[in-house]
């Protein structure tokens, strides 16, 4: 759903007749978001994949390592390169398009499935001649990066509070298991020395929520939120893992069952620290942006 920001704030009106009523009403999905290039990685300004204008249209050329859902979805955002790279502007170039899949000739998208360390579907994608009308560009050619960061703020935010409720998930399990696990004669959640690190995630966890709900508060209210949305992603992503982290040791051995669900609260809430941005490209953010500090990358 975080996708769908862009194309309500930059998408034309006829972009939004045609696909808004259809995709609230669950008839057309909007969930898979083109942007990830192997050789880019989190410069995301330096991606490669090209979208040439040809007549009516534009044809796409490129390589994508991570495209999420993009099998579960009718219609995908894309970020693609519309001029050379120019070191003095160097997010400038860049467009975004809402490609509408069931349109496309299946043979100019190849989609092969990431394995990951949990269950996702994620893609690797190739684009080979992917022709796409004129009407799919979003807003003004060139002007998709500014559009994309629109779109992260609301992503951050969102995946923020995910990250709080698999760990406030977690925390419920090890506490459940804490109180009916006996061992030397007692609830192992009698010792403290399980009991303190599960409530200190507790609070961890509500003093991350408050910084969730305030960047959705000013995201809601059209204020600025870059600082706050990115803040929200870093505090919930760490209160999260912690949380799961520290479920996983409640529950010893059992952490590691797939019947207690805690060991998949593990895998997930770990990708947090690393997307939809790393925990260190947040902190650069923060260094930047609200420190003024001189930009290190
Ligand atoms: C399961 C999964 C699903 C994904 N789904 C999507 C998707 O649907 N669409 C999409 O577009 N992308 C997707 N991604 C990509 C994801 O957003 C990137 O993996 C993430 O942004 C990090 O980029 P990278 O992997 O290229 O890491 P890199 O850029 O290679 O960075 C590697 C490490 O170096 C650190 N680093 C790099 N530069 C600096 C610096 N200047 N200062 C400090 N540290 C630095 C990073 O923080 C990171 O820890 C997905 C990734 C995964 C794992």
């Amino acid at each position: 759903m975080y996708i769908m920001g862009t194309l309500l704030r930059h998408g034309s009106e006829a972009q939004k007749a045609r696909y808004l009523p259809r995709i609230a009403s669950g008839e057309l999905r909007l969930q898979a978001f083109s942007v990830t290039e192997a050789e880019a990685g989190s410069d995301t300004t330096s991606i490669a994949t090209t979208a040439r204008r040809d007549g009516d249209g534009y044809v796409v050329d490129g390589h994508k390592n991570w495209t999420s859902r993009i099998a579960q979805s009718d219609l995908l955002l894309l970020l693609a390169r519309t001029a050379e790279r120019d070191e003095r502007a160097r997010s400038a170039g860049l467009s975004l398009f809402l490609v509408d899949l069931r349109e496309v000739r299946a043979e100019s998208i190849e989609v092969t499935q990431v394995r990951t360390m949990f269950n996702y579907a994620t893609n690797e994608v190739r684009y080979r001649g992917l022709r796409i009308p004129a009407a799919a560009l979003i807003g003004e050619e060139g002007e998709g990066f500014r559009y994309l960061l629109d779109g992260l703020n609301p992503e951050r935010i969102l995946l923020g509070a995910e990250a709080l409720g698999m760990g406030r998930a977690a925390i419920r399990h090890a506490a459940r298991y804490a109180k009916e696990r006996i061992v030397f004669d007692r609830p192992i959640g009698q010792n403290q020395g399980i009991a303190f690190p599960l409530a200190d995630s507790v609070a961890r966890l509500d003093a991350a929520e408050l910084i969730v709900r305030n960047a959705a508060w000013r995201y809601d209210r059209g204020l600025p939120c870059g600082r706050e949305a990115n803040v929200a992603k870093y505090l919930a992503a760490e209160a999260g893992f912690t949380a799961a982290d520290r479920a996983m040791q409640t529950l010893g051995g059992m952490g590691y069952a797939t019947e207690y669900h805690v060991e998949r609260y593990f895998r997930e809430a770990r990708i947090l620290r690393l997307a939809p941005v790393s925990q260190e490209m947040v902190l650069n953010y923060v260094a930047q942006h609200v420190l003024d500090l001189p930009r290190s990358y």
